[in-house]
């Protein structure tokens, strides 16, 4: 069914505040709806000339982690339990928000899309058990995984349990499965937090012991949903995934296991990109088998429902990484040679409607 691509600026953090804002929004003067769509930052190469990106939503400092879940989110859980397959992707750099969106914090007004997600599935298993009398019954399976150097790690495994080599994939009819992977049910949000809070634990735990970072590894958490109806079960799966910071390790690391860990998060966030276009562009072929992440996610299969939250720091410490962020769905590295007419290049969707076919792109913004 398609992409949706947001974009969410985080406010400054306290050690940056007084330092230089780049990073503004605007909305599109051509679009009914208040709500921002435009992205606007300087072109490095020369500050008196701002790029501007569009997208299907954008967000401030201002926004909540409610806005964003009811805008975003929401609208998908009906989907979800109407068999269809939800994804939701934050990427961005180290440091610009990306747990904050799909974690958040512990503090009600603080959780995350993940914590939201849940309760709102909950939430409406519930509502069909009583509903239906009991005829109908939804079950609730979680997997939580991570992808490190292209390896898959089970985070509901203890890290002493781990295998270096990680677990291997098979395919299995349309789906590629990981073999090995814990399925954990889940009867409700408590449970959940419980299991949820246990394996981030086991994510930094391990990381610490390859003296690695987190933020070097993607962090795939799948929600599975059947529902049952008689002898007819129906199953979706929402994955929601905090991706490895989209910096280039390049410039700021230089040993060689960093240049092994950047190649594969640069190769599988590079395939990412390119599944997101050709899915965008509702090209006929996605390239999802390139990279184990996009082979397991099915990208563009099953007529699922992709979100891509491309969280970004406001300040100008971040200018190029922000830039590369704004611009990766287009994987053009260099933007300045895609010009594009001054108008919108994709439909904007009505707001909180379905998500719909939309990614970003770029216009070149005369002055
Ligand atoms: P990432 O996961 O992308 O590396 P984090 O989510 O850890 O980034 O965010 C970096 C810092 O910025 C954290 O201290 C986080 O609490 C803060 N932060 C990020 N987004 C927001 C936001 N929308 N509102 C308030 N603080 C935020
Ligand atoms: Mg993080």
């Amino acid at each position: 069914m398609g992409i949706r691509v947001i974009a969410r600026i985080r406010p400054q953090q306290q050690h940056e505040l007084g330092k230089d804002v780049i990073v503004s929004t605007a909305s599109n003067t051509e679009s009914a709806s208040d709500q921002p769509t435009l992205v606007k930052i300087p072109n490095p190469k020369n500050e008196s000339e701002d790029f501007t990106f569009q997208f299907s939503g954008v967000y401030d400092h201002t926004a909540t982690q409610q806005q964003i879940f009811d805008n975003e989110v929401t609208p998908t859980i009906k989907h979800l339990f109407n068999g269809f397959d939800v994804t939701i992707f934050a990427y961005g750099s180290t440091g610009t928000g990306k747990t904050h969106t799909m974690r958040g914090s512990k503090t009600l007004a603080e959780r995350g899309v993940i914590p939201r997600l849940l309760s709102g599935i909950y939430r409406r298993a519930r509502k069909i058990d009583k509903d239906s009398g009991g005829k109908k019954t939804v079950e609730i399976t979680l997997s939580y995984y991570e992808i490190y150097n292209d390896k898959v790690y089970d985070l509901f495994e203890a890290p002493e349990k781990r295998t270096l080599a990680g677990l291997p994939l098979r395919d299995n009819g349309s789906k590629t499965v990981v073999v090995g992977l814990t399925e954990r049910p889940c009867e409700n949000l408590k449970d959940f937090e419980k299991l949820y809070d246990q394996a981030n634990v086991n994510r930094s735990t391990s990381a610490t012991k390859l003296n690695a970072s987190s933020s070097r590894s993607h962090a795939i958490l799948g929600i599975k949903l059947a529902v049952t109806t008689g002898d007819e079960v129906r199953t979706s799966i929402a994955s929601a995934i905090d991706l490895a910071g989209s910096e280039d390790n390049r410039r700021t690391q230089n040993g060689k296991e960093r240049m092994v860990e950047s190649a594969s998060i640069n190769k599988s966030l590079f395939t990412l990109a390119k599944c997101v276009e050709a899915i965008s562009q509702k090209d006929a072929r996605v390239p999802y088998r390139e990279s184990k992440m996009t082979r397991i996610l099915s990208l563009g299969q099953n007529n699922g429902l992709t979100i891509m939250i491309l969280n970004l720091a406001p300040v100008r410490s971040f200018h190029l990484d922000t830039l590369s962020s704004l611009n990766f769905a287009n994987r053009t590295k260099r933007i300045e040679v895609r010009e594009i007419e001054n108008e919108p290049v994709f439909k904007l969707p009505p707001r909180a409607a379905v998500p719909s076919i939309s990614g970003p792109s770029i216009q070149r913004q005369p002055l």
